[in-house]
């Protein structure tokens, strides 16, 4: 899955995801990228999140409804996608190695994170810094 926030000048939040779904899918199967509230959610109030990984692990908690509905608690966003990874985790402990799911938050303050068990997860930021320029940078998780 690619999973963009994203925040415009005003401080209007907005989200998208796109996927080829898992390899070796079922035919029909639907993953979590077209659900809104698991691979996706936006609330301009509080933060968007988005998701990538096994989508029926993301259903089953509703993830990206869950890590907006952390931050409207007051967690940052890393601690918020890292609260949903570990409530995947939690469900199935003996699986844990092998889920590959990742959360990437964006808050209404403009803060940012991302949580994923397994090294290698990457994602992109580009904003502007104080003197209005453009300023992007690769972050690993
Ligand atoms: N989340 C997608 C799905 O389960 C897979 C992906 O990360 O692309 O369909």
């Amino acid at each position: 899955t690619i999973g963009m926030v994203a925040m415009d000048a005003e401080g209007n939040l907005s989200g998208a995801c796109t996927t080829s779904g898992m390899a070796f899918k079922l035919h029909g199967r639907v993953g979590d990228s077209p659900i809104i509230g698991a691979g996706l959610y936006v609330d301009n109030e509080i933060g968007a999140a988005t998701s990538t990984g096994v989508g029926e692990e993301v259903i089953k908690i509703v993830g990206s409804h869950l890590v907006v509905e952390l931050m409207r608690q007051g967690y940052p966003p890393e601690k918020a996608c890292k609260e949903a990874v570990e409530r995947i985790v939690k469900r199935s402990p003996s699986k844990a190695k092998e889920i590959q799911v990742g959360f990437l938050a964006l808050n209404k303050k403009g803060q940012y994170g991302a949580y994923c068990l397994q090294k290698g997860f990457s994602y992109a930021v580009l904003s502007k810094d104080v003197n209005n320029t453009l300023i992007d940078g690769k972050h690993y998780f």
